[in-house]
């Protein structure tokens, strides 16, 4: 993998995937582990939720891959 993520997210000069050339974006695996509250209401509707990701523990993972082919096209530093 030649092309490597700099400070502002930017893939180098890579504007499109290598391998298919969709401008789509890319993605990083992440690795969540904790425990979360998840909130219901009395009907047993899902309530409203915008606090669950919080107190989760993060490990992104350094692989960028293309969102649409899913081959890999360089690593985060
Ligand atoms: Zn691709």
């Amino acid at each position: 993998m030649k092309y490597a993520i700099g400070k502002n997210g930017a893939i180098g000069e890579l504007k499109s995937c290598p391998h298919c050339q969709s401008t789509g974006g890319y993605f990083r695996n992440m690795r969540m582990s904790g425990e979360t509250e998840y909130h219901y209401n009395y009907d047993g509707t899902d309530a409203i939720n915008d606090h669950i990701h919080d107190g989760l523990n993060y490990v992104e993972q350094k692989t960028l891959f293309c969102i649409d082919c899913k081959k890999p096209i360089g690593s985060a530093k």
